[in-house]
Formats: structure tokens, C-alpha cells, sequence
């Protein structure tokens, strides 16, 4: 008698299959494996895939840190527990000198990678981003600046009235390297429902479209547990993926659930499980995207660890400092010998990388 293991396999056998041969996943097949019972197959086959990209059994971790230049916001997202409206008493934007301590603070730990962003701050136009990341490349010239959102970017070619693309070649001439992804969910209806005031779908793949046409790279993210549907799940996923075939300008994909903790839109967590199978979906169906990255910060260090072999080939940053999630009850800060540890004892090795995911080490 077939086990339940050996049904729910035969179930998926066509797609194990295709997985098997290198051919790529349509939607549907997506579909099915997120409705798909048997996460340890799906563990397999997502590993699968990923030993087939990365044969070496390298797992990479950047040493960075986050930046949060300014708090203060408009937008008003409601998953957001980081933002103070405009004129809130405990606004703040960081002085520069402030900013070039920590990015001389990281370059000492031996660190390059610096994410900056903040709120859509009404005073800060094109002329603030040009001096700070001028400022930032004079005063430290190994690090990469890895910042601003699709929102803030898109924002600040509005209020400096001048176009999306000027915008870009400005800030990218001024110093910024790479762009994160920050895309939550790409489906107009469920950003209807947590961001009403943010960016829509078409505004960030054009964003990200012009972007990597200018040579600025990006990274690719879907934040999940908004109570969406899996079709909405993969409705993103597809997106990027088919924006990836177009322009190649993705270095990495990075997925994580809602940290309700703290937010106007409040709720429960999404589980673990669900961690895994989102990690190990995403591998399968972002067949063009190389590199999948962890996030120990919101799903903590030991899940992070098991998703190694649920598609991940990346353990992400240190995260020196992370006040976007850390508002809302999330806090994992962990030493860089940590990280090395817990790669090592899931069975691979610790190499330390850049943003464009170059070995250090
Ligand atoms: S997520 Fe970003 S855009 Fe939305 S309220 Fe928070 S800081 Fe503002």
C-alpha cells in the first residue's frame, strides 16, 4: 500500500518531473505546490534545484548594516510600525556625520554593504540624496550603497520635479550601487488593502524596468501572510520572473512574512511551514533568479537555518542595525561567528560576499 508520502509524490510527479529535467514551472504547477501537503518533497525538489546552481555548497552572508537616514513619513502604511507622520515630535533625519561614523564603524568590522532608507520625507529632494551619498563616497569609498525603496526613489523624482530616469542617473552618479527590492506584494488589490497611499504594481516594475536598463541592480522581495491567496503569491512571483527574463538586473530574491507586532493592521504570524514552503515555491519558479537569500531578522535564526535546504543559498546580512522591523517586536541582531556557525553546522560553508554577491573571502 502506497504510503501518504508516496501519494502526494505521485500527485506531484509531472512537476517533479519538469523540476527534474530543468523546465520551467508554469503557474498552475505553482499552484499546486503551494496547495501541496508534503513540504519535505518540496524541501527536496527546491534543493534539488539548488545544488544544481550552486554545486559547491557555499552558503554567503554579507557583513552590513542598515541605515534608516529618516523616520519620517506620509504614506502611512499599515504594516509599518517605523514611520512618524511629518511634524511628529519623535521624527529624526541623521545628521551626515552620523551616517559617515557608521559606515567607518562597518568598513572596521570589515563590512561594505550599507542599506539606507527611510520615509517619504516631504523637505528631502534629489540635492539632499546627491551630497549625502557624495559625502558618504568621499569619506568612505569601499562601501556600497545599497538604498532606497521603489517609493522613496519614485517620491523623490516627484518632489524635485524631474523625471523617474534623471532621478536615477542622479542618485547613481551621486553613489548609490544597488537598490532593494522592497516590493511587498505585487498585486494591486492586496496594496489596496495594507498601503493604499504606496506606489502601484505597474510603478514598481517600471521603476525596476529603468533601473536595471541605467546598469543599477536590484535585489527582488515578497513580504506574504497579508491573508492573500497563493494565485496573489505567484501573480508576484511571475512578475518579477518575467521582468528577470526581460532585463537580467535581479541579484537576489528575498521573502519573509508580515511582523504584525505593533501595526495598524495587526494580526497573527505566519507560521514557519509556511516559511518553508514559500522559500521552497519561490526556488522552484524563480528558475532565473540565482540567488535566494534568508531573513533570519523576521523569521528568526534557526528556521532561517533549515531553510538551507528548502532553496536558500544565502544567509543574508548581519544587520548591524534594523529599526524598520525591530518596531515591531522583531529583533534578531547576530555576531558575524554566529552566522559562520550556523551555516557550518547545517553542513555548509560560511563565505562572506558583496551586494552583487562577489566572494570576499
Ligand atoms: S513602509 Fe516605508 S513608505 Fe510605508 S509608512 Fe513605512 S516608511 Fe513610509
Amino acid at each position: 500500500m502506497a504510503t501518504l508520502t508516496q501519494r502526494h509524490a505521485a500527485s506531484l510527479a509531472d512537476i517533479a518531473e519538469k523540476v527534474w529535467a530543468g523546465e520551467r514551472l508554469s503557474f498552475e504547477d505553482g499552484l499546486r505546490l503551494f496547495h501541496a501537503d508534503d513540504l519535505l518533497l518540496l524541501g527536496s525538489l527546491a534543493n534539488l534545484v539548488r545544488q544544481r546552481q550552486h554545486p559547491n555548497r557555499i552558503v554567503t552572508f554579507n557583513i552590513g548594516r542598515n541605515i534608516n537616514y529618516t523616520n519620517v513619513c506620509w504614506v502611512r502604511c499599515k504594516f509599518c510600525a517605523f514611520y512618524r507622520v511629518p511634524g511628529h515630535a519623535e521624527g529624526y533625519i541623521l545628521p551626515t556625520e552620523t551616517i559617515i561614523a557608521k559606515c567607518q564603524e562597518l568598513l572596521a568590522l570589515g563590512g561594505k554593504e550599507i542599506l539606507i532608507q527611510g520615509g517619504l520625507h516631504p523637505k528631502l529632494k534629489i540635492g539632499y540624496f546627491e551630497r549625502l551619498f557624495r559625502d558618504i563616497k568621499s569619506a568612505c569609498p569601499a562601501i556600497d550603497i545599497h538604498g532606497l525603496s521603489s517609493s522613496e526613489i519614485n517620491y523623490i523624482a516627484h518632489i524635485s520635479r524631474i523625471s523617474l530616469e534623471e532621478c536615477l542617473i542622479r542618485l547613481r552618479d551621486a553613489g548609490l550601487n544597488t537598490i532593494p527590492g522592497a516590493g511587498e506584494m505585487l498585486v494591486d488589490a492586496v496594496r489596496e488593502q495594507i498601503a493604499p497611499l504606496k506606489e502601484k504594481t505597474a510603478a514598481w516594475i517600471h521603476l525596476m524596468r529603468t533601473a536595471h536598463r541605467l546598469g543599477i541592480r536590484s535585489s527582488a522581495t515578497m513580504v506574504y501572510g497579508w491573508g492573500e491567496t497563493y494565485a496573489q503569491r505567484l501573480e508576484h512571483m511571475l512578475r518579477v520572473r518575467e521582468l528577470q527574463d526581460e532585463m537580467r538586473g535581479f541579484t537576489a530574491w528575498i521573502t519573509w512574512s508580515f511582523q504584525p507586532d505593533g501595526t495598524e493592521l495587526g494580526g497573527k504570524k505566519a507560521s514557519g511551514w509556511d516559511y518553508l514552503k514559500n522559500t521552497a515555491v519561490s526556488r522552484l519558479v524563480l528558475d532565473n533568479i540565482e540567488n535566494l537569500q534568508a531573513s533570519w531578522v523576521t523569521q528568526g535564526p534557526r528556521l532561517a537555518q533549515i531553510a538551507l535546504d528548502y532553496g536558500l543559498n544565502d544567509f543574508g546580512s548581519t544587520m548591524l542595525e534594523e529599526n524598520v522591523v525591530s518596531p515591531t517586536g522583531t529583533n534578531f541582531l547576530m555576531p558575524i561567528e554566529e552566522i559562520r556557525r550556523l551555516i557550518r553546522a547545517a553542513g555548509y560553508e560560511p563565505r562572506v560576499r558583496d551586494t552583487l554577491y562577489h566572494l570576499l573571502d
